[in-house]
């Protein structure tokens, strides 16, 4: 039984079918908008709905689904949720190292 913590809608039937319908048409890329004009274009593996389902719209059809990385699936659900903005992905940094600057 998979739970993904709260959603504002109830997943619909077939949902695992219209998932990887969605992210074969977006071509297991994320979708998310960057500030320099792209798309994230990171491997994306979420299927998230543009618009909640707060409206009265078919909030499951296709036009309102797309492909997210996990990070940004995950920015944004906490976004609606308690407005969290992080500029970027974490990315594991190298350590840094620092010849000669012990004190
Ligand atoms: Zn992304």
């Amino acid at each position: 039984m998979p739970s993904q913590g709260r959603r504002s809608a109830p997943l619909p039937k077939g949902w695992a079918r219209i998932r990887q319908r969605i992210l074969r048409r977006d071509g297991w890329v994320c979708q998310w908008p960057v500030a320099t004009g792209g798309l994230c274009g990171e491997p994306a593996n979420q299927v998230d709905h543009k618009v909640g389902a707060a409206q009265d719209v078919d909030c499951h059809s296709d036009s309102n689904l797309w492909s997210l990385c996990e990070w940004h699936h995950n920015r944004k659900t906490g976004a609606e949720a308690s407005a969290v903005a992080h500029a970027k992905p974490p990315r594991r940094r190298p350590a840094e190292d620092h010849p000669g600057l012990i004190g």
